[in-house]
Parts: C-alpha cells; sequence; structure tokens
C-alpha cells in the first residue's frame, strides 16, 4: 500500500473543494479553522502499471494550506505534516510521498528532530519526498519540449530559478552532465548556497531574477514560493520555454504571449486510467492520467516493492538516482507531460 500526503493551494482553493472531498461544513470556515483541522484520508486509489500490475493506495489531506507559512503559522505547518505522517504509519502504509510543500516544511523546521508524535514513533523510511523522480521529469520535459520548438540545448541559455532547493540543484547537475546546455543561470535568495552551488558544478552565472529572465531560452522554475510571481512576459525572449514545477504554481498570471510556451512542470501522464478524484480537485486536464511526479515516485517505489526514502534529505540527488528512478517510471508506463500553451 502507498500513500500520498498533498495540501491545496490556497485557503480559497480549500473552501471551493471542501464540498467536493465530502467536508461541507468545512466550506464557509476561515483560516482559523484549517489550522485546526486534523489530517484526512480522503480518496483511495488503484494504480495499474503497464506491466499488468496493480497496487493500491491513499490519499491523505494533511489540511495545510500556503498561507500557514505566514507570521506566526510555522508551529501549524510542522503539526499538519506531522500528524498527516503519523497517520499514513498508523494506516499500514508502506511508503508515502510528501507532496508540494510537506517536504519543504520536513526540511526546514528540521523535522527529523521530531520522530515522536503522541504515541506514534514516525518510521522515516516509510516516506520520500518524491524530488528525484520530480527533478527526473522536469528535466525529460527541458529535454523533449526544446526538442520540440526547435531549440538546440547545446546553444541555449537555461536559468533555473530556486537552483539551490532541492529539486533546483538535482535540474543543474543533470542538465550539466547529461543535456550539455551551453549556459545555466543560478536565481536563488541566499548567496552562499548559491556559491556553494557553483563550486560544485564548477560552472553556472550567478544573477537575480529580473536580469536573468529577458537572457534565458529557457526558464525552470523550482522555487518554493507560496504565491506566485508576476513577470511581464515582454521582457522574455521568443520564442522562451517557461517550466513551472512549483506547487502553488509560480507565475501568478496566465502566460499567453506569442513565442512564450509554458509547460506545467512536474508533471506526468500514466498510460492507463487511474482510479481516483483527488487529480479532479487540483484541477488537472486530464485527471484519470496526469498527476504530480512525487506522487507518482511513491507508487514506483511500491509496484517495485522498495520501501525506503528513496529521496531524503537536502540536496542529496545524484543523477545515478534520476536515471534510476527514470528507468521505473517509463516501466511502469509514465510519461512526462508535453503539452505547452501558448499566447
Ligand atoms: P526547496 O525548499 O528545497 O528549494 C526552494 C528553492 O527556491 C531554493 O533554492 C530557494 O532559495 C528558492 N526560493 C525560494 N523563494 C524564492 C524567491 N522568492 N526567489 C527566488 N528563489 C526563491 O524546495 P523543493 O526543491 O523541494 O521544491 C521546489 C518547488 O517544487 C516547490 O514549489 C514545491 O512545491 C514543488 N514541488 C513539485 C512537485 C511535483 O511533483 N511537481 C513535487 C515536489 C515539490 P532561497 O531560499 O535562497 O531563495
Amino acid at each position: 500500500m502507498f500513500g500520498l500526503i498533498g495540501h491545496l493551494t490556497s485557503l480559497e482553493h480549500a473552501q471551493r473543494v471542501a464540498m467536493d472531498l465530502g467536508y461541507p461544513e468545512y466550506a464557509d470556515q476561515g483560516l482559523d479553522f484549517w489550522c485546526s483541522a486534523p489530517p484526512q484520508i480522503v480518496d483511495t486509489i488503484k494504480v495499474t502499471s503497464i506491466t499488468g500490475q496493480q497496487i493500491e493506495g491513499k490519499y491523505i489531506e494533511s489540511c495545510f494550506l500556503p498561507e500557514m507559512l505566514a507570521n506566526h503559522w510555522g508551529k501549524t505547518a510542522v503539526r499538519k505534516v506531522l500528524n498527516s505522517m503519523a497517520l499514513a504509519q498508523k494506516s499500514n502504509i508502506q511508503i508515502t510521498a510528501l507532496g508540494g510543500f510537506s517536504s519543504i516544511i520536513f526540511e526546514e523546521f528540521n523535522l527529523h528532530e521530531s520522530k515522536q508524535v503522541r504515541n506514534v514513533e514516525l518510521e522515516f523510511d516509510r516516506f520520500t519526498t518524491g524530488n528525484t523522480h520530480t527533478a527526473y521529469i522536469i528535466c525529460r520535459q527541458v529535454e523533449q519540449m526544446s526538442a520540440q520548438l526547435g531549440l538546440d540545448l547545446s546553444q541555449a541559455t537555461v536559468a533555473v530559478c530556486g537552483a539551490t532547493g532541492d529539486i533546483g540543484s538535482a535540474v543543474c547537475r543533470w542538465l550539466d552532465a547529461k543535456s550539455d546546455v551551453a549556459e545555466l543561470l543560478l536565481i536563488a535568495r541566499n548567496q552562499e548556497r548559491l556559491q556553494a552551488l557553483q563550486a560544485e558544478l564548477g560552472r553556472g552565472k550567478i544573477m537575480e531574477l529580473a536580469t536573468a529572465l529577458p537572457h534565458a531560452d529557457i526558464i525552470v522554475w523550482v522555487a518554493s514560493m507560496p504565491k506566485g510571481v508576476e513577470i511581464l512576459p515582454e521582457q522574455l525572449k521568443s520564442p522562451c520555454l517557461l517550466i513551472d514545477g512549483g506547487y502553488p504554481k509560480n507565475l501568478a498570471n496566465k502566460l499567453q504571449h506569442p513565442g512564450v510556451y509554458v509547460v506545467n512542470g512536474g508533471i506526468v501522464e500514466h498510460s492507463l486510467d487511474i482510479e481516483w478524484k483527488i487529480m479532479e480537485i487540483v484541477n488537472m486536464d486530464v485527471p484519470e492520467r496526469q498527476l504530480f511526479a512525487c506522487f507518482a515516485e511513491g507508487m514506483l517505489l511500491e509496484f517495485e516493492g522498495l520501501h525506503t526514502n528513496f529521496s531524503w534529505g537536502r540536496n542529496q540527488i545524484s543523477v545515478v538516482k534520476m536515471e534510476q528512478i527514470g528507468e521505473i517510471s517509463v516501466k511502469h508506463g509514465f510519461r512526462p507531460l508535453l503539452a505547452a500553451s501558448s499566447g
């Protein structure tokens, strides 16, 4: 049995979908109410691999909302993640993916120091961040979409916003080692971490977001932003491929501009329908087949009987592990989402 821990993108989103999740009493409640709401198992899932193998899983709604990261809500965010993990473990789920902000909160607040959740002692090898598969899928989206658009990677400048993060640093490692990109622009706020990444890669230009964007043929957004940023499409190159891997999305505005191609980053499509309802709630275009790559990692580990924290800790993702999860992903019938929207 696999598990997925997820959350909605905002209070407004949560209020809108409370009815669909079967919780009408949550629909007109404010943030205070959501802060006190316990995690719930809201969906059961059946996935069939193209090998014919079938697995079952459960979706745990953590009731965390990105607004809880503001001001004094950090403790609430921590409680949401730990309680969801305890619920997964108590439900005898062998491998659970920590979706969206749950893995970021885990790392940011050092939750490996908080093993005891009431009467449950968390066993961390039952959990994975899913970030290795997410990073792999984003890199394949860069490679395959750039080929579709006629962008030659060996001539291209790729800007990675969130470069020092767990997913961003893995994307940089792969683009350096496997895709032979001409230039890497590294964007984040903490300069020390940027310099450490630059030293590790032995390349890459550290740049401010606003300065970098007009130079980029390809932009990979993997920053952990509770709210998206507004960008002016006129400032971008044409063509420009924009891969938005954030959850919530890193781009606040829907970019509809000629020559700017926006792809939902870190999303996979399965070859067969999945029995669940949760992806409709997070607005996937084809909810029975499309899902977050981190969730797919939980499924892949279950298919392979790899009940272990395959992706764990920060900035530990190697190209070898990305290749390994990539092979399993293909074997079971997952592929990167390759649809781009443009103006
Ligand atoms: P991390 O917290 O490890 O890294 C976040 C990165 O973003 C850091 O480099 C951070 O550096 C940078 N950052 C944060 N805020 C800003 C800002 N305002 N401007 C520029 N850079 C910023 O996160 P992850 O790598 O784990 O996750 C990245 C994103 O991917 C998240 O949105 C997450 O929800 C999403 N995600 C998507 C998945 C999928 O399946 N599609 C799966 C898992 C995660 P600094 O703080 O120095 O600025």
